[in-house]
């Protein structure tokens, strides 16, 4: 695997607990192609499947032995994945009554307009395009970002920095024309490095436009019922941890089948949306997902915990992530709570209240930040959850961020 490339299904990543295989599919997954996911996950797997904090699948514990047969066993299930470079858009792109435009055809010409580049692009260089409505993109870390702007404009947003607004048409050339300045730089650069490198302002130029009105880009939990165009509803079920079991979801998929769903969607913020219901069904659907262990309550406190896989499934760990969150949780009432193997950081890319992230001399308890700020404090992992009681009882400046 090429380094600092995303695992992929043709190119698994090694982890702790064996490969692990990533896909994106192109297109909705029906139950049918869900369950057999899961069948997939049982058989060439450990039988965990994932829903990352992107929206993307994952299936982990693959063998060097069963690895090799999972792209042929996908596309066996009627399962695309994008051959160029690809584009991500949100789970309810096309059904989102509220949404300010179809994302699917922008991201289509960007994805094909920048297929000859992908050999030269950074292996992570990503590009969101968001058509605002009720799920947004707009927490995911991108180099290029497309999202709503004002009057029917669409606005573009380079590593967190707002470029400007451009029609719809306009755009793809715009972010095409990026992607070859990221070409030029070398295989290996992201946006922050071409922003260093011209300026915001130089770059503003050269494509026309003016910094935009500052504007808030915030949509609804995934999780929840959600109603879409031509009458139907989406109800969205999270995964807690991002993780579910095949058998689980394999049980899910006859349920939902069962209940009349069209089709399921992994969505950003690890959960999945299963699409087409009658308000009725989904009720019923809800009651059953509940009964499964998905969280269906966009209030669940389990909604504010991220932990990656941690140890002992990924390598990189130092901590057991899953079995930290689970202790400390109850301890932040409700607030966001981070708990990160390593610096990297998969889980949760944004700042949570307080993360806990595994390094070699312990753990780190980071207030306000991301596994890879400075830690406030760094205590054994065994002392953990004495040490966050007395960061909660005693750091003012903890007490008053968490206010
Ligand atoms: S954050 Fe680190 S420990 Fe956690 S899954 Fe990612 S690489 Fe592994």
């Amino acid at each position: 695997m090429r380094r600092g490339a995303c695992p992929s299904l043709p190119e698994p990543m090694p982890t702790g607990d064996g490969l692990l295989a990533r896909l994106q599919p192109l297109a909705p997954l029906t139950l049918d192609q869900i369950a057999g996911l899961a069948r997939l996950a049982a058989e060439l797997g450990n039988g965990i499947v994932e829903v990352t904090a992107r929206g993307k699948l994952q299936l982990r514990g693959l063998t060097p032995g069963t690895a090799p047969r999972l792209p042929e066993a996908v596309a066996a299930l009627g399962i695309d994945v994008p051959q160029g470079f690809p584009v991500e858009v949100g789970a309810l792109a096309g059904l989102d009554p509220t949404a300010h435009f179809d994302p699917r055809p922008l991201a289509r010409a960007i994805s094909d307009g920048a297929a000859g580049l992908v050999p030269r692009l950074a292996p992570k260089a990503s590009v969101v395009v968001d058509g605002g409505g009720l799920l947004r993109l707009g927490g995911l870390k991108a180099d290029i970002a497309v999202g709503a702007g004002a009057g029917g404009r669409v606005r573009i947003t380079l590593a967190g920095v707002p470029l400007g607004e451009a029609s719809a048409q306009a755009t793809g050339d715009v972010v095409l024309a990026l992607l070859e300045s990221l070409v030029a730089r070398g295989n290996a650069a992201r946006m922050p490095e071409l922003l260093a490198g011209e300026g915001i302002e130089p770059l503003r130029r050269r494509f026309g436009l003016a910094a935009p009105v500052p504007a808030r880009d915030e949509g609804v939990d995934p999780v929840g019922r959600h109603a879409l165009l031509q009458g139907t509803f989406a109800l969205g079920v999270g995964l807690e941890f991002g993780q579910v079991t095949a058998a689980t979801l394999a049980r899910l998929a006859d349920a939902a089948a069962e209940a009349g769903a069209r089709h399921a969607e992994p969505a950003a913020g690890r959960a999945l949306l299963l699409v087409g219901l009658t308000p009725e069904a989904a009720a019923g659907l809800k009651v059953e997902a509940a009964s499964l262990g998905f969280i269906i309550d966009p209030a669940d406190p389990r909604r504010r915990v991220h932990a990656c896989a941690g140890q002992p499934a990924c390598a990189a760990a130092r901590i057991d992530t899953h079995a930290l969150a689970a202790t400390l949780a109850p301890l932040l009432e409700g607030r966001d709570l981070h708990v990160s193997g390593c610096p990297k950081g998969c889980a949760h890319p944004a700042k949570a209240a307080l993360t806990i992230v595994g390094l070699d001399e312990g753990a780190g308890l980071v207030v306000e930040g991301t596994p890879r700020d400075v830690p406030a404090r760094l205590v054994p992992a065994t002392r953990l959850r004495e040490a966050v009681q007395d960061l909660l009882q005693k750091d003012e400046t903890l007490m008053k961020d968490l206010a």
